[in-house]
């Protein structure tokens, strides 16, 4: 049977990818389905109820500054706020909260229910319709048609999923949640590449059993971050602590004794594991000296029981798993609720991808998330917002866009799964980005919001808020840098009284934020020098504008010279070997994969900036 409407977007999966693909393509004023499994699982959380961290708090902030929703979500669900990396530089702070699962999962729901041009129902898909190497809609359990001009694939860890638990597999989607079979072996026929990963997840503990006296509390920290730029710490709810165990030798002997049932060391598992998420078995083989490891004992809600032992996930066999739990001190009586377990899935190569997220074969078809062959909900979530505004920009038959590498995280990750793929899961380092210091958790609004703004994703609310930090920034940069600080006058007398700062020669306000000595506030506290702005967002505007000044303005030059050669030709017929002083890796990469662009080149894994500016020199001597 055909479903009597025919919508402009259908997106398949409620994950973290597919919420923010089809709040994009409603908010763009395409007509769209999401069509999931269980409407109740809107927004879950599969492994651990945490948003953010280092590279991935980049992530949600840009998604906000899209106008998406996981900030938000995460700034009514997160009960324990941190800074990461608050001592270091701006480039690398990121925001994390741990999140109360089921008020995050709540907050998703209500955005995607209220969402004007969105239309939700329940039901799995086991087929696309594809006519003429052009998708048309898809066909669900039942055997319903529904028909749409484009299609958004968000289906994560589900397509064949296959669990393990020591000898015990069997399939399914994520814990109590079938799998996608029947579309999996469709997909399978069609002309993209698929292969196997895995990922884990650590048992659940019941926290009453465990005796937190024995653990290092973690509170959160004070004044409490804040994701979303609309967001307010006002918004946050009750807030409680996590608190830190460590893994002993003895923990260390069980899981050793153990490897033999384990489906990881047995064979049973082929799909390769997240690098910076390993099993705890994984950590004991590869680091075999250390004799503790720490579990971060984090709670899964207000109102739950549950904590998740952030650092032990495991596919061991239940007995193992009771055993090694057991001996962590604290955990002598501890109840697991849930066992931990691994899952095998398909994903597909994404150099299969243009940079829009649309499938290379078939025409009409985007996919996002986990199947793209990324690990997290950050990562999923930014790559749903942009296959779910492009889908809705090719109904709309306007250019697809993504943002570019020094314009935002975002574009790092879909550059770097497009360009190179992906052998294992690919999460999100601040050490990805080569241009990091203006890529920063806090400037992301200047960085998306106009554009976000110009193709419909942003709301004007957001936009003039945009609007009226800049302003504030600019008129308290002008402001301090008019007032003239002297040896000798009242403001150079109250700098040496208050601060003990003595001044060898004249200079602005705005000059001596830059002294290391100096931040924002102390400034500001300074008789004459204040008051300061109170807003903390325009506030930390003004002291990292002024004080990375010198570096930003070197990094604007880099980024310019960089996209001048982006575009630069490498002839078909360029001869690498006479490009002296390039290593034999670079050399068979590129005669291997024989870039059109220096731009090409770069985005070669392995090709270093050296090697490219001996490219770019070999070939302005060519010309
Ligand atoms: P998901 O969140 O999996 O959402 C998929 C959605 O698609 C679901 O709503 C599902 O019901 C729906 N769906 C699937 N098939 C169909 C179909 N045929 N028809 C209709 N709807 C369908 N990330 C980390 O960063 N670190 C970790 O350590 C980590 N461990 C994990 C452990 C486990 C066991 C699991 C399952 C996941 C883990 N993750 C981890 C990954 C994290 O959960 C995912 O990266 C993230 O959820 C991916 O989001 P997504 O939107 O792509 O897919």
């Amino acid at each position: 049977m055909q479903h009597p409407h025919t919508y402009d977007v259908i997106v398949i999966g409620g994950g973290h990818a597919g919420t923010e693909a089809a709040l994009a393509a409603a908010r763009c004023g395409a007509d769209t389905l999401l069509l999931t499994h269980n409407l109740e699982t809107i927004g879950q959380m599969s492994c651990n109820p945490a948003i953010g961290g280092i590279g991935k708090g980049h992530l949600v902030r840009e998604i906000d500054a899209l106008g998406g929703i996981m900030a938000q979500a995460a700034d009514h669900a997160g009960i324990q706020w941190r800074t990461l990396n608050a001592s270091k530089g701006p480039a690398v702070r990121a925001t994390r909260c741990q999140a109360d699962r089921n008020l995050y999962k709540a907050a998703i729901h209500h955005a995607v229910e209220h969402q004007p041009n969105l239309s939700l129902f329940q039901q799995g898909v086991d087929d696309l319709l594809i006519e003429s190497g052009r998708v048309t809609g898809v066909v669900t359990q039942m055997g319903l048609q529904f028909r749409a001009r484009a299609v958004v694939l968000t289906v994560g860890t589900f397509l064949a999923g296959r669990i393990h638990i020591g000898e015990s597999q069997y399939s399914g989607g994520r814990a109590g949640d079938p799998p996608a079979s029947a579309l999996a072996k469709r997909l399978r026929e069609l002309p993209v590449a698929a292969d196997r990963l895995k990922t884990g997840t650590p048992p659940r503990i019941d926290g009453r059993s465990i005796d937190y006296s024995r653990l290092q509390e973690q509170p959160g920290d004070t004044p409490m971050p804040v994701f979303s730029y609309l967001g307010h710490r006002d918004h946050h709810p009750r807030q409680v602590s996590c608190w830190i165990a460590q893994t002993t030798e003895h923990t260390h002997d069980l899981i050793r004794a153990g490897l033999d049932r384990s489906p990881m060391y047995s064979g049973q598992i082929e799909g390769t594991g997240p690098r910076y998420c390993p099993s705890i078995e994984d950590k004991i083989v590869r680091f075999a000296d250390k004799t503790s490891h720490q579990v971060f004992v984090e709670p899964e809600g207000l109102d739950s029981f549950e904590i998740y032992p952030n650092g032990i996930s495991t596919s061991l066999p239940f007995d193992v798993q009771l055993a090694l739990v057991r001996s962590i001190p604290g955990f002598e009586h501890a109840h697991i609720t849930r066992p931990g377990y691994a899952i095998e899935y398909d994903y597909f190569d994404p150099r299969g991808l243009l940079p829009s997220l649309q499938t290379r074969a078939i025409s009409g078809l985007f996919f996002a998330g986990q199947i793209n062959g990324t690990t997290g909900y950050e990562e999923a979530a930014a790559q749903g917002l942009v296959a779910g505004l492009n889908a809705a920009r090719l109904v709309q038959e306007r250019d697809a866009w993504t943002p570019r590498r020094d314009e935002a995280y975002i574009g790092v990750l879909i550059d770097d799964l497009t360009s190179n793929g992906t052998l294992e899961p690919y999460r999100m380092f601040t050490s990805r980005a080569e241009y990091r210091l203006h890529l920063r958790e806090d400037n992301a609004d200047l960085r998306l919001t106009d554009k976000g703004f110009e193709m419909g994703l942003v709301t004007p609310e957001r936009h003039t808020a945009l609007c009226r930090k800049r302003d504030a920034v600019e008129r308290e940069r002008a402001r301090l840098q008019a007032l003239h600080v002297a040896p000798g006058n009242a403001l150079g007398d109250a700098l040496v009284r208050d601060r003990d700062i003595a001044l060898s020669r004249e200079s602005s306000a705005l000059d001596l934020l830059r002294r290391p000595e100096l931040d924002y506030a102390a400034l500001t506290g300074v008789d004459g020098f204040g008051p300061g702005v109170e807003d903390a967002q325009v506030a930390l505007q003004v002291e990292v504008q002024t004080k990375y000044a010198g570096y930003l303005e070197r990094q604007r030059e880099e980024i310019a010279r960089h996209r001048r050669n982006e575009h630069t030709a490498i002839p078909d017929d360029f001869d690498y070997t006479c490009v002296r002083g390039l290593s034999a890796e670079v050399l068979t990469k590129l005669q291997h994969a024989r870039p059109t662009t220096i731009g090409q080149a770069a985005r070669i894994s392995g090709v270093t900036p050296a090697a490219i500016s001996l490219l770019l020199v070999h070939l302005k001597r060519r010309r």
